[in-house]
């Protein structure tokens, strides 16, 4: 296959890549689209972090840019039949500390929206869905944001059934462990080759491969010698524990009709503690009708190692899960710390029963990356979901495409360019804070 007759192959079936297959495979119907990932698409388990029990989906946002898209993609959510069945239109209620919620309504009436969203003093606002939330922190508290708009979605269900319409679409669907990548004489990509030595080629890669993009990088930049190739400052991999609590009867009827929560710290409050003890804002997730209430931690965290002689980096554990089901006790307690900031003591006798490691790609600024890379022709990356990648999943491929097609808009190439000036961490309270033996092992108190 030549460039004007493109073929696609996709490193990574998460969110971002299976959106950008279902975003081609529609354009062109008889091109050659191939996703590549390490597990099936319907395996039992996947370490994507798309693959999960559910995730939130919505459009409170106090970025301009990523207001717009999510209320893009909480459209085709709410209204096309694909997603429809996936998506719970329970609410969003967020804790404000800052001036988030008012610059939230602001992004909404500027783009002409006329949601559900208010903004509510903290004594009017516990008082709401039958007090469910009375008993949550709110030190500090301005105002409460409350979008009825807003939701959650059955995640991991999602992408099996979007990754299965791809493939009835003509999308061809490789399970194996990508190796390195290929590229020609010029330094030009032309595909991957697999663990097991199998070479796959198409005229454009697009690495889609979450938290592991930096560790695949590196070992290509090794084996062919291109260093450009590197991720260097621009991705951090790192992890983020997740819990679920199991409601009985009485529980699951009390809170079956509750909204999202959000507890937003700001950056001053989140990182006052110490590094091992920091607060990003934490989410209560409704229970799903099996009765399983979930959390997400405070602590989000690096695993540096050496992914190849000399080079360390952070990396998900080298096995094939990711060590993902093995969470140690204190990020189990980091859950029930979640928990408590929410529901207080009497949320201490719940059934606590799946905890999870998730890992993502980081950047400082929480932007995607969605671009060329600047060191290889025919190379692309799409990744870093930055802890909030999932709720664009409907219409990401469409952005994917157009950057692949060099129609992305300018706004938009500017904030997801692969070389760009990226702030440092120190305002963003969602970024890593911590390795996670550190979290483990901690230090003596002298
Ligand atoms: C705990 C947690 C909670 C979150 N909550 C929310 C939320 O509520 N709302 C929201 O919008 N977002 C949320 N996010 C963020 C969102 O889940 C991610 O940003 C998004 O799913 C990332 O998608 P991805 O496609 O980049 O990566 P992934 O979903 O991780 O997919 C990457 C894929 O690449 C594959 N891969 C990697 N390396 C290789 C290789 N060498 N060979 C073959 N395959 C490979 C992996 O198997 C994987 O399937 C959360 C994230 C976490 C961790």
């Amino acid at each position: 296959m030549n460039s004007s007759n493109p073929s696609y192959l996709i490193v990574g079936a998460g969110v971002f890549g299976v959106s950008t297959a279902y975003h081609l495979i529609q354009k062109y119907p008889n091109a050659s689209v191939t996703l590549i990932d390490r597990d099936a698409y319907d395996a039992e388990s996947r370490v994507a972090a798309s693959w999960d029990w559910n995730k939130v989906v919505r459009a409170d946002y106090d970025d301009k840019i990523y207001c717009r898209l999510a209320l893009e993609a909480q459209e085709i959510f709410k209204s096309d039949p694909l997603w429809q069945p996936f998506f719970h239109q329970t609410g969003v209620y967020w804790t404000c500390r800052s001036d988030y919620a008012q610059n939230v309504i602001n992004n909404h009436k500027e783009l002409g929206r006329n949601d559900d969203i208010i903004a509510l003093p903290v004594a009017e606002a516990r008082k709401l869905y039958g007090g469910v939330f009375d008993n949550a922190d709110y030190t500090g508290v301005k105002e409460v944001l409350v979008n009825r708009a807003s939701g959650w979605a059955a995640a991991g269900d999602s992408l099996r059934a979007i990754t299965k319409r791809c493939i009835e679409l003509g999308v061809k669907y490789i399970t194996a462990e990508v190796a390195t990548l290929e590229f020609d004489g010029r330094g030009s990509c032309t595909g991957v080759t697999t663990k097991s030595g199998e070479v796959v080629s198409a005229t454009k890669v697009i690495v889609a491969a979450g938290a592991f993009t930096p560790t695949l990088l590196e070992w290509s930049a090794a084996k062919s010698g291109n260093a450009g190739l590197r991720a260097g400052e621009r991705i951090l991999a790192a992890g983020i524990t997740t819990g679920m609590a199991q409601l009985n009867e009485e529980q699951y009827t009390k809170y079956k009709d509750m909204p999202v929560g959000f507890q937003g710290y700001t950056p001053d409050e989140g990182k006052s503690y110490t590094m091992t003890h920091s607060k990003p804002f934490i989410g209560s997730i409704p229970p799903t009708k099996d009765g399983e209430m979930k959390w997400w931690g405070s602590k989000i965290f690096t695993n540096t190692r050496e992914v190849l002689p000399g080079r360390h980096i952070s990396s998900p554990p080298p096995t094939h899960d990711y060590n993902q089901w093995k969470v140690p006790g204190p990020l189990k307690q980091d859950i029930v710390e979640s928990r408590n900031l929410w529901y207080g003591p009497k949320s201490a006798d719940w059934n606590m029963t799946k905890h999870r490691i998730c890992w993502d790609a980081f950047t400082t600024s929480s932007d995607f990356i969605i671009s060329p890379h600047s060191a290889s022709k025919g190379l692309y990356v799409a990744t870093c979901g930055s802890f909030h990648g999932y709720k664009f999943f409907p219409v990401l491929g469409k952005y994917i495409t157009q950057m692949i097609e060099g129609e992305l808009e300018s706004e938009l190439v500017e904030k997801w360019a692969w070389d760009r000036q990226r702030p440092d961490s120190s305002q963003n309270v969602e970024y890593p804070n911590a390795e996670m033996k550190h979290l483990l092992q901690p230090a003596a108190k002298l």
